[in-house]
């Protein structure tokens, strides 16, 4: 797949005015560029050695599951508040818009282990930096964040800072 954006939709002014809405459905939809994501975020993983992906609700579930599969890794979900049936660890921060709380199962990830975060879209970094800090509060260590798409304005690398962060479309 040469690129990328030919299949992304941009919704403007979604959910709120003035959001630009990368819209993935699109991509799912196509099922050589669906393939060719999974694949170019596995080419991006090449040489991190690590046993978890952990894919935030809901859209890194679609791209973190195939990505889990493919590379014998296990998958994690890390859903939004109030879902996840056991005990769980928490953590809440701020959104490009809005508020949210993301929930990770407490015993889904033990102390030493190595994990790749896999989402979408990576904005302001916020959701991913919440997880980090999940990871890291059970002695486990995120050595990888691979995102289909990068908002650059938004300067979510900063916020990654001192993460191996990488995405394979940048608007
Ligand atoms: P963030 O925590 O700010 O990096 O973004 C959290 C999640 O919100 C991303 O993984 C996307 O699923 C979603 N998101 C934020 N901004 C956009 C956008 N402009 N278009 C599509 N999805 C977005």
């Amino acid at each position: 797949m040469d690129n990328f954006k030919n299949i992304i939709r941009n919704v403007p002014n979604f959910p709120i005015e003035g959001i630009q809405f990368k819209d993935i459905t699109t991509v799912l939809k196509d099922p050589v560029g669906f393939k060719a994501s999974i694949k170019a975020m596995e080419e991006k993983l090449q040489g991190i050695d690590f046993d978890i992906v952990i894919g935030p609700e809901s859209r890194g579930f679609i791209f973190g599951t195939p990505l889990a599969v493919t590379m014998g890794k296990s998958f994690v979900p890390a859903r939004k508040k109030g879902k996840l049936p056991s005990e769980v660890i928490s953590k809440t921060y701020t959104l490009e818009y809005g508020e949210n709380t993301i929930e990770i199962h407490k015993d889904a990830i033990l102390a030493g282990q190595k994990i790749v975060i896999a989402d979408d879209l990576l904005a302001t970094g916020g959701t991913c930096k919440a997880i980090c800090e999940l990871v890291e509060s059970v002695g486990a260590e995120v050595v990888g964040l691979v995102f289909f798409i990068e908002l650059l304005e938004l300067n979510g690398r900063e916020t990654l800072k001192g993460y191996n962060v990488s995405s394979l479309v940048t608007y």
